[in-house]
């Protein structure tokens, strides 16, 4: 890009988010089925228009070899297509079911019936998944968690002016989805108050996001004696042997011990009743989407007002998004990465990322806070990451069994494959952790770094412009997607993976005088962001530090590369840094994303982690009567 193309009326020093980004912020539109716009979901569109139409030339003449699956996603996608026969059957199909759970008079018949309850997808009062097990992660464990609330926000709940506006939302809606059902007026009013009822008792019990994102207290182990007696009189016991014939569990986790200590409270002869309506209004609610579409459409009402988004997406999208988001991911990423990505970019990309791991290590040695003992722990953990570039060769086996046939209907195909994969996924329990599994498939543009398998994934679809381009100069790609593979490891060093050892294990490595040390370094992070200022509203610097450490991280280590570079194109670095996070959003998302996400917003992750290295004011001659300028004692360098 010529330097006359990236003149604006901003200068480049005072901001360097809105003087790249300018002309694209002035241009483009916020998708109206979508609350924001960004490098990532301008990607995200364009990949969802490929393979929408691969899904469209596929179901007409179905030629891809090599990927069995996809055979069924197709399928299913048809179906889902299928508008005539989904409007038909309207909410008949569910019907069965929910009549099941309305006749369950007694906690004893609920407890009699509770494993095919469970595994037909019926809201439950509490969420069973198998994780791996942190005190040896080769092994697997059975954690209990939460169940989820009407509002993601536990702290809403206490404000009540618009704790009352926002379930107003909810029960509109779901007025409009219990009319379709054969309970009576009374009956649907009284279901839908006691659902509000019980929800609140769970919320009263449960963890705030920023609690959930403390991972070392999610790890609760518990003899299944002593978990059996705390879930009374839900009888734990006996669904352990429903799901496990072979042999329950000795101790499971437990993801938050308030809620199994109060469950009492949520699940009991007295409240039952109560309990019964929560169950028949929530499995409603999550089996919308495979309803009618007429159906479907109602069931987003809530959460699209929550967003600010204004329309559905088109009959096509919300095929596409549910057989390739969820149902049948594995598949379509291994297709989408094998056809779109290839070999040779996955060899270059693995460079890059091999590259960035050793110039981390350099980092490390040169470290000043750590222990030496503390220092080559880390270093050890940095050589046993696992890297996950592009796409895996294989998707896990259970695609292979959840076969769609011609002649069952949309709903059927959901519930059974729905059945299905909660089956696979709790019997991995007694299997070892098969490390080659991928934590995303190929065609999401997202990356992350999993403190229980040690390893990064950077799935095919965001190792695309602006992040990476086998053409884009190393510069470019190291202030795109080399900034965000060293944020990812620097995950590895964070407040929660540095409880976690080289193989995933849950073992404090860290002395404590290097926790005080790196504590200081955090508060110093959180002041840096704390009581911004942005759309109205305050940042909270305790929410976001962890993610703005990994930032920090992730440009420390990539202009360390650079450094060592003949002729370094700084400015090629710095632009395309500011350039990954062009975003745009409506205004209800950017208040959404303030309370609950856990990153910065995108535009201050532009401007700010560059102000912290010295290569950013030699790039640009930044002066102290610049906007981003911030004296030398206040730059912050953690990792
Ligand atoms: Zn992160």
């Amino acid at each position: 890009m010529s330097n006359k193309a990236k003149e604006t009326s901003v200068r480049i020093q005072d901001d360097l988010f809105q003087s790249v980004n300018s002309e694209w912020l002035s241009s483009v539109a916020i998708p109206s089925d979508k609350p924001a716009i960004n490098a990532f979901e301008e990607i995200d569109v364009a990949v969802e228009e490929k393979l929408t139409e691969e899904f469209d030339r596929l179901a007409e003449n179905y030629d891809a070899e090599g990927v069995p699956a996809l055979k069924d996603a197709v399928l299913l996608y048809k179906k889902a297509l299928d508008t005539n026969a989904r409007e038909e059957a309207g909410i008949k199909p569910l019907l069965p079911l929910l009549e099941r759970i309305k006749n369950v008079k007694s906690v004893d018949e609920f407890n009699l019936k509770s494993v095919d309850l469970m595994l037909d997808g019926v809201a439950f009062p509490f969420v069973l998944s198998v994780d791996e097990d942190v005190k040896d992660t080769t092994k697997h464990c059975l954690s209990v968690a939460d169940p989820p609330i009407i509002i993601p926000d536990k702290s809403i709940y206490d404000k009540k002016i618009i704790r009352f506006f926002i379930l107003s939302i909810y029960k509109k809606m779901m007025k409009k989805l219990l009319a379709l059902t054969p309970l009576t007026k009374k009956e649907q009013k009284e279901y839908l108050s006691d659902s509000i009822k019980v929800d609140d008792s769970i919320r009263k019990l449960t963890k705030s996001p920023t609690e959930m994102a403390d991972y070392v207290k999610l790890f609760n182990p518990m003899d299944l004696k002593d978990a059996c007696d705390a879930l009374k009189p839900f009888d734990f016991n006996g669904l352990m042997k429903g799901l496990y014939k072979d042999g329950v569990p000795a101790v499971i986790n437990v993801y938050n011990p308030a809620y199994v200590k109060g469950f009492g409270s949520v699940f009991n002869e007295r409240t039952f009743k109560a309990f019964v309506h929560w169950a028949y209004v929530g499995t409603l609610y999550s089996y919308a989407p495979a309803l009618s579409k007429t159906i479907s459409d109602l069931s987003k009402i809530y959460v699209n007002k929550l967003m600010g988004v204004k329309d559905n997406p088109t009959i096509k999208k919300q095929a596409y998004r549910l057989v390739s988001g969820e149902v049948f991911a594995g598949p379509v990423g291994v297709y989408y990465g094998k056809k779109y990505f290839g070999e040779k970019a996955k060899e270059d990309i693995t460079f890059i990322a091999e590259r960035i791991i050793a110039a981390y290590k350099d980092r490390m040695a040169r470290n000043t806070f750590l222990a030496p003992e503390t220092k080559e722990k880390a270093i050890l953990k940095l050589d046993s990451i696992r890297v996950k570039m592009g796409y895996p060769d294989k998707y896990d086996e259970v695609y292979d069994s959840l076969k769609v046939s011609e002649d069952e209907s949309f709903f059927d195909a959901m519930y059974r494959i729905k059945r299905t994969k909660l089956v696979a996924s709790l019997n991995e329990l007694n299997k070892p952790t098969d490390f080659s599994k991928w934590a995303m498939p190929a065609h999401v543009v997202n990356a992350c770094y999993d403190p229980f398998k040690n390893d990064i994934t950077f799935p095919a679809a965001i190792l695309q412009k602006p992040f990476y381009g086998i053409d884009q100069s190393l510069e470019e790609n190291l202030g795109g997607i080399g900034a965000v593979i060293g944020h990812e490891i620097s995950h590895a060093f964070d407040n929660n993976g540095s409880h976690f050892d080289e193989k995933g294990c849950m073992n404090n490595w860290w002395k404590d005088e290097d926790f005080k040390k790196f504590e200081v370094l955090t508060e110093d992070m959180v002041k840096q962001f704390d009581g911004i200022i942005y759309h109205g509203a305050k940042v909270n610097g305790k929410l976001v530090v962890s993610e703005n450490i990994a930032d920090n991280g992730g440009v420390g280590v990539t202009l360390e590369i650079i450094n060592g570079l003949q002729n370094a194109d700084y400015r090629a670095y710095f632009t395309n840094w500011g350039r990954i996070w062009r975003f745009k959003a409506k205004e209800n998302y950017i208040k959404l994303l303030l309370r609950l996400d856990v990153h910065s917003p995108a535009e201050l992750r532009a401007n700010i982690a560059p102000r912290n290295f010295s290569e950013w004011y030699k790039a640009f001659d930044v002066k102290e009567t610049d906007k981003m300028f911030i004296e030398e004692g206040k730059r912050i360098s953690i990792w």
